[in-house]
């Protein structure tokens, strides 16, 4: 049985996996992200550690980013212009290949979750699809073709912007390059500055709820019509507020207002916008799964 590694490279902590697939994790471990030697270091330890029982064929990183996916640059699997101090300019990639020695595939930790989800999880077969996550930061992966979705760069959909009714809401946004881009208006980050308390503690009747459904509803509209996803999953720590969930699917179907004549959306926006089926793992499994796709195309 061949046996991959995993490495979900995150802005507060790391989770390395060893798996031969999601019903098979051999090895898993997480720790702080602190600065690049260390974090790496113990990345590499683990994997290490685990060689003589658990020999790799492939490692595959889900990573925050920006980070650089055009195989013919210079700076290929780096992170790149990261705010996340020390990281800036961080050969990730090349760091793990030259430690472990074994072939290495890379890709945003939102790119890999929507794999992940897409191969086993909330969005098996849908093509194209979005994952997206809502948490201390907001970001988008999809799959497209079978892949994950690249371009001139890779989406940076934290950052779109959506409409901000100032009267509505004064709160300036966070965004330190656009203030009240999607992410700078309803990430966890905004809604603890805004309202003075974390995103959890705040209770289920409060109005940051109704405020966060419309700013997500909006955000989703927008892909909806731009990429016509056949499935949307929403992970990241705010979604964990069950309630969340059905407020923005009634919002965007308020703002579709009937336009888009697909059933699923008309009548079963449950079986649309949904859940991670992968619980906590999206990203790490996503990981082994562009692991696997390497070793596959390499044979
Ligand atoms: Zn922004």
């Amino acid at each position: 049985m061949n046996i991959f590694g995993a490495v979900e490279s995150g802005g507060t902590k790391f989770v390395c996996m060893v798996a031969t697939g999601p019903d098979n994790i051999l090895a898993e471990t997480r720790f702080p992200t602190t600065d690049p030697d260390e974090t790496l270091r113990k990345t590499v330890d683990f994997f290490v550690e685990n060689r003589q029982d658990y020999p790799l064929k492939a490692l595959g990183i889900g990573t925050f980013g920006p980070m650089d996916l055009d195989p013919k640059s210079p700076t290929f699997g780096f992170i790149t212009t990261t705010p996340k101090a020390g990281w800036n300019q961080t050969d990730i990639t090349g760091i793990l290949a030259a430690a472990l020695k074994i072939p290495v595939a890379v890709d945003t930790d939102v790119n890999a979750a929507a794999l992940g989800e897409h191969r086993w999880g909330a969005a098996q077969g849908l093509d194209p699809m979005i994952y997206i996550t809502i948490g201390t930061g907001i970001g988008a992966g999809g799959i497209y073709h079978g892949k994950p979705m690249h371009g001139l760069v890779h989406p940076e959909v934290g950052h779109i912007r959506i409409p901000h009714d100032r009267n509505v809401d004064p709160f300036e946004g966070i965004c330190p390059y656009h203030k009240d881009c999607l992410e700078g208006l309803a990430s966890g980050k905004a809604l603890e500055k805004r309202w003075g308390q974390p995103a959890k503690s705040l209770p289920d009747g409060h109005p940051a709820w109704e405020l966060e459904a419309d700013y997500l509803a909006l955000a989703l509209v927008n892909l909806i019509c731009a990429l016509s996803p056949k499935r949307i999953v929403l992970g990241g720590g705010v979604m964990k507020q069950d309630h969340l969930l059905s407020m923005v699917r009634r919002r965007v179907q308020h703002l579709l207002n009937n336009y888009i004549q697909s059933p699923i959306i008309l009548h079963n926006i449950q079986e649309y916008i949904v859940p991670p089926g992968l619980k906590g793992r999206s990203g790490g499994l996503g990981a082994i799964a562009l692991a696997i796709d390497l070793f596959d195309q390499s044979r």
